[in-house]
């Protein structure tokens, strides 16, 4: 198949290109589109037979469900069969944008979208291209990351294509994404709403709105017996070709764990990767450095995550060693995707 790429200009959206790839997605085929969070893979999310197509393009495991996005609230109660006050609560307060909500399903919504489950994950996204392609193609969009499964989300359309080039039947190309992560999970089918993957909406915002808000005991790496109740975070993920260890404690000795390490491996004749920030790049020897961004800002580090695990698997090398990110806001986000990419592997010092 040949695979179409638009640029799209999301101040200036071009409606035509955009009719064009909402025809795809009522034709049954796949459009890969920007989000606020990463590039998602867009599928009729009303259609099994475009479900079926989500996972054959990213040999997604089938058990795995996708998440519907929709662009106005009417539509949501379409596709759920009971909507709890507290999802509306939080649905006011951030939606559109990087929070995805788990709901008992309707029959309007095939088992294959929902990897067999009797429930839903719906999201409304607040990016200009997304929502315009929702609503050109139908209204229901289920989305995974545009990404081969087990591959780093893509936060740019390069990163789709590397993947899903000649799969597909179109790449909407808007730039790079915002936040750089997925959206956080709340699941509204358990008592006491649950958040089954930390994103950029994080449980102090939650709480500020919900109370109580537990979280899934199966994120927790140290109950390695407990399985994590969103099925797509039993899966080793976002994982780079060479083995990742995160080094954990002060900047000194993080610092120096990580120069010696590369000595080390360095003259055992391995070519070594290491994850640094703005602060501490030049405070390494050897090595291929990268910075991920700035302690000071965040987001800039959430932002670079993937991306800069990507250029590792360009550069071939045979381990890296990454700073540890527990930054105020986006750190348990951030953290809970770089385990699962270091398989956590982690040293303390
Ligand atoms: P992705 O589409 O790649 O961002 O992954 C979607 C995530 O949402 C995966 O971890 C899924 O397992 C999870 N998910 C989607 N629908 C449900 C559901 N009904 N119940 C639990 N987890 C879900
Ligand atoms: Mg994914």
């Amino acid at each position: 198949m040949r695979t179409k790429l638009y640029q799209i200009d999301k101040n200036r959206i071009d409606r035509e290109k955009l009719r064009e790839a909402g025809l795809l997605l009522l034709a049954g085929e796949l459009v890969a589109f920007p989000t606020e969070t990463v590039y998602g893979l867009g599928g009729n999310a009303l259609d099994a037979s475009a479900s079926r197509k989500i996972y054959a393009a990213k040999g997604r495991p089938s058990d795995n469900p996708l998440i519907v996005h929709i662009a106005d609230w009417d539509s949501l109660s379409k596709i759920t069969a009971q909507i709890p006050e507290g999802a509306k609560k939080l649905a006011d307060a951030y939606w559109p944008g990087p929070l995805t909500m788990i709901f008992p399903k309707s029959d309007l919504v095939p088992i294959e979208t929902t990897g067999g489950l009797d429930s839903v994950a719906v999201r409304m996204p607040s990016h200009p291209v997304a929502l315009e392609l929702i609503r050109q193609g139908g209204g229901y969009v289920a989305a995974p990351s545009a990404n081969t499964s087990g591959r780093p989300s893509p936060t740019e359309a390069k990163h789709v294509a590397e993947d899903l080039d000649g799969k597909i039947a179109m790449i909407l190309d808007g730039g790079s994404v915002g936040i750089g992560l997925e959206s956080t999970i709340v699941d509204f089918t358990e008592e006491i709403p649950t958040i089954l993957r930390p994103g950029a909406i994080n449980r102090e915002m939650l709480r500020e709105i919900l109370g109580e808000v537990r979280l899934d005991p199966g994120l927790d790496a140290e109950n390695e017996h407990i399985r994590p109740k969103a099925p797509g975070m039993r899966y080793k993920h976002y994982a780079p070709k060479a083995q990742l260890t995160i080094v954990e404690g002060s900047t000194e000795a993080v610092v120096q764990k990580i120069n010696e390490l590369t000595k080390e491996k360095t003259k055992a004749g391995k070519k070594v990767g290491i994850i640094s920030t703005d602060e501490t790049l030049d405070q390494y020897k050897r090595g291929i450095i990268k910075s991920i961004g700035s302690r000071r800002e965040e987001e800039t580090i959430a932002q670079h995550l993937y991306g800069i695990l990507r250029d590792f698997d360009e550069e071939d090398v045979d381990c890296i060693y990454s700073e540890s990110f527990e930054t105020p806001k986006l750190g348990m986000a951030i953290m809970n995707r770089l385990l699962k990419a270091a398989g956590h592997q982690i040293i303390d010092v």
